[in-house]
């Protein structure tokens, strides 16, 4: 078959002139029935890679992809386009799903998006055999590796699906992978001696730098100057929720209204804040790490990390989210040499001794039915572990979970034991180098923050690529200083305050009951410092106000009768 002309397919199919970087050669490879690695900046185009083939060529192709909104996102893109391609999710109703594998069956689509939690429900797989698939599309495929930043078990066993498959050639796709990652998406997938097309890390319109600080205060100094220097839309990753809550006080405070991402909140509200932030021309997100994925704004002006985060991968992932209109964009990160214990702390969690996790093992073997009445704090103590935020059960339940040995959650009674770990699970699952790698991992990102020279040279290192910079990369701290480059590269009118300042109308109150407060408002309590106030009763004339306190996030109830306070103007 002769191959079709792919510059025609691009244009009609997309509307774009020309192909960049390695597009067309990746395409031409796949349509010749090969497979491939694809490790390509983020931004730079790697979806097109599998959609041109899927469009021009007969049958289907299947794309795994990590999260529901962001597949749902390019299929809508997609179809906007006229293109064929649809998704089957958690998130439909089954008459839809099963409407959708209709139309895959009657051969009506292309691209079917699915995640790789989808290959677990029983008879999904056969459902597919009557299809044609001449492509399996691994993106995000980092996430198949255990010394990756996302590892995902049900992409560790995506091999085994393509095998059930019948082996259709397969290109796997991710913007971070070091040698040692790379290796693993090779043999995970199967890929044998297929090629890998690398284009580098290079993002030259990211400035990246390091503000060290000597008390954790100074922090918001910096992180205010940033917001006042750059403007947004900005993210700011913190490493811990608390930390974040509290820095989302300190902003509000003074003026500001952060958005707020973090594993607390439920999905829902997790879905609002992230359409909020890509929507939104000038916001700033408070995040953990669990915010970023999916999220395709081209417009984010600086990623501020308020730790270290806990390595190389992880930080590249993440300020990767920065600039993607290639316009210039901060990536700073703001080093507190006590941050680091905070992830020594992970790093300990995510790696629980061996015997520890028989002893748990054992125990949740032998409760029988009296496991429903189980929670994972009590477990937690059982086992004596004291501070509440290790997290070493967490990890073990979910190792066991990996490994087919239980299902659900203790925490909502859907918890249940199947079997015992084999000798064989454990090798594999807790190897007996990965808590040196971890670690080896945050000195890494350690030495990163102390870099004196080049740092976009240090990340290439970290990442294969040595010496990628002779001369320096021009833009990093470790060669110019950052007022210098803002001065250059920002376009002032470009800048835009990312405060939502919401001046208060009613001018101030004295103590007393009346104008009352409103939610989201701060008070200060004598005694009680600064309040955030969470909800307000009115009941006989009387108002009180469900507050946290700002120092402790304690929950306090005020009558405001009773008590000395006042509001806090916004300024
Ligand atoms: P990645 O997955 O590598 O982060 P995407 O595949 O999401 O990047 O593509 C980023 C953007 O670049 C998309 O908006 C896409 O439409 C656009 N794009 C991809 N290839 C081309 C091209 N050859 N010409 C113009 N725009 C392109
Ligand atoms: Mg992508």
């Amino acid at each position: 078959m002769t191959r079709p002309d792919l510059r025609e397919a691009l244009r009609t199919h997309f509307g774009f002139a020309s192909f960049r970087g390695p597009q067309e050669a990746i395409c031409a490879h796949l349509l010749d029935g090969g497979s491939a690695l694809v490790v390509m900046p983020t931004g730079d185009g790697k979806s097109l890679c599998y959609q041109l083939p899927a469009l021009v060529q007969q049958g289907l192709t299947l794309v795994v992809s990590p999260l529901i909104a962001l597949m749902d996102d390019q299929v809508a893109a997609l179809r906007a386009r006229d293109l064929p391609a649809t998704c089957i999710h958690s998130m439909l109703d089954g008459a839809e799903r099963e409407r959708r594998l209709q139309a895959v069956l009657a051969g009506e689509i292309r691209l079917l998006y699915v995640t790789p939690e989808r290959f677990r429900v029983p008879g999904f797989l056969e459902r597919l055999e009557p299809c044609d698939i001449q492509l399996f599309a691994v993106d995000e495929a980092h996430c198949v590796s255990q010394w990756g930043h996302d590892f995902r078990p049900d992409y560790a066993r995506l091999g085994e699906m393509r095998r059930l498959l019948g082996n259709p050639p397969c290109i796997a796709l991710t913007a971070t992978a070091t040698p040692d990652v790379q290796t693993d998406i090779q043999q995970v997938l199967d890929l044998g001696d297929a090629p890998a097309w690398h284009t580098g890390l290079e993002r030259p319109n990211l400035f990246l730098s390091v503000h060290e600080v000597d008390r954790g205060e100074a922090k918001l100094d910096r992180l205010l100057e940033i917001l006042d220097r750059v403007g947004g839309p900005g993210i700011v990753y913190t490493a811990l929720i608390k930390d974040l809550l509290a820095l989302e006080s300190a902003l509000q405070v003074r003026g500001y209204r952060p958005l707020v991402y973090h594993g607390k909140l439920s999905a829902n509200e997790r879905r609002s804040q992230q359409a909020r932030f890509v929507e939104s021309p000038d916001a700033l997100v408070l995040a953990t790490n669990a915010f970023g994925m999916g999220v395709d704004k081209p417009d984010v002006r600086f990623v501020v990390h308020w730790q270290v985060p806990r390595n190389l991968e992880a930080y590249y992932q993440e300020i990767g989210r920065a600039g993607r209109d290639g316009e210039p964009s901060l990536c700073e990160l703001l080093y507190f040499e006590e941050d680091v214990s905070i992830q020594r702390e992970f790093t300990d969690w995510a790696n629980p001794d061996r015997e520890l996790f028989l002893r748990v093992a054992d125990h949740l073997a032998g409760l029988g039915e009296r496991v429903q009445a189980l929670d994972v704090q009590s477990l937690r103590e059982t086992f004596l572990l004291k501070n509440r935020r290790d997290g070493r059960i967490e990890t073990i339940l979910r190792l066991l979970r990996t490994m087919g040995c239980c299902s659900g959650e203790l925490d909502d009674n859907t918890f249940e034991w199947h079997r015992a770990p084999t000798a064989e699970e454990i090798a594999e699952w807790l190897p007996d180098d990965k808590h040196r790698r971890d670690l080896e991992g945050l000195l890494a990102m350690v030495r990163y923050a102390r870099e004196p020279g080049c740092r976009k040279n240090a990340i290439h290192d970290h990442f294969g690529f040595e010496n990628a910079f002779e001369d320096g990369c021009g833009t990093c701290d470790g060669e110019r200083n950052v007022a210098s480059w803002l001065d250059e590269r920002l376009d002032p009118t470009r800048i835009r305050p990312v405060p939502h300042r919401q001046p208060s109308e009613r001018g101030s109150a004295k103590g007393g009951a009346a104008p009352p407060v409103e939610r989201g408002e701060w008070i200060e309590v004598r005694g009680h410092g600064l309040c955030a106030v969470v909800r307000v009763h009115h009941h006989r004339g009387r108002t009180q106000v469900d507050v946290e306190r700002a120092r402790d996030l304690t929950p306090r109830t005020f009558d405001l009768g009773r008590v000395k306070w006042r509001r806090i103007e916004n300024s």
